[in-house]
């Protein structure tokens, strides 16, 4: 709603999340106190409260609110976590991780995303951020074992070195498919494999392999 105070627009929208299921009072709260306005481009800002994506530089997106509560409800975190994200972008998902987790390592294949995301961070005094820029499909085998693994791009494919970098027990969650729309999976590791749910379908950018060459 254009106009009203923002209080009135993040109010709506924590409520609107509810509405929709999520219930995880740690969740709410983390994205009741994250500014999605400092993670916003110029020019949608107005859009900032709506539930929606949005455009970013580099021909990406910040993820629709819904789906940023839904994944991180979904992955089940604990205060001590030490939580793996592939696809830092805006670093909005990475501030709302950053507030139910320990330590959250995050890689990015663009370098200039990365570098902003990493500003937006520190206004916000978050200091339990870990950066890399990289191929996030091969993870980071220094840092694991990872409690939790978060993925913001659609896998091609099962990603069994993402899968066999979490601990005992531990949950990975992220859109799987090739085409436009992907279903939103949860793999969680068993003493012989990993069980996987399929949840909902999702739109997510594609995950592509290497680095990316800016200009
Ligand atoms: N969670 C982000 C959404 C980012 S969109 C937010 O809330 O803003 C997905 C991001 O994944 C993009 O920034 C894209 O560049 C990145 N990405 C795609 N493939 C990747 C890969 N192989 N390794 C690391 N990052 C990747």
């Amino acid at each position: 709603m254009i106009g009203a105070p923002e209080e009135t627009r993040l109010q709506r929208l924590i409520n609107g999340l509810k509405l929709q299921g999520i219930d995880d009072r740690k969740v709410l709260h983390a994205l009741e106190f994250t500014p999605r306005d400092l993670f916003v481009p110029e020019l949608f800002l107005d859009r900032s409260w709506e539930d929606s994506a949005i455009p970013i530089n580099c021909g990406q997106t910040i993820s629709q609110p819904y789906i940023v509560a839904l994944m991180t409800q979904a992955l089940k975190i604990e205060g001590r976590h030490r939580v793996l994200e592939i696809g830092t972008g805006s670093g909005y998902q990475t501030a709302i991780l950053a507030r139910v987790a320990r330590y959250v390592y995050t890689i990015e294949r663009y370098r200039s995303l990365m570098v902003e995301a990493e500003i937006r961070h520190k206004r916000l005094m978050l200091e339990n951020i870990i950066y890399r820029f990289g191929d996030g499909w091969e993870g980071w085998p220094e840092q694991a074992p990872f409690d939790r693994i978060l993925v913001t791009a659609a896998l091609p494919d099962e990603p069994s070195d993402l899968l066999n970098q979490l601990k005992p027990k531990g949950v990975l969650v992220g859109p799987l498919g090739k085409g436009s729309t992907q279903i939103l999976v949860r793999y969680t590791r068993t003493p012989d494999g990993f069980e996987r749910e399929d949840m909902s379908d999702v739109r997510f950018v594609p995950l592509i392999s290497g680095v990316a060459r800016e200009s």
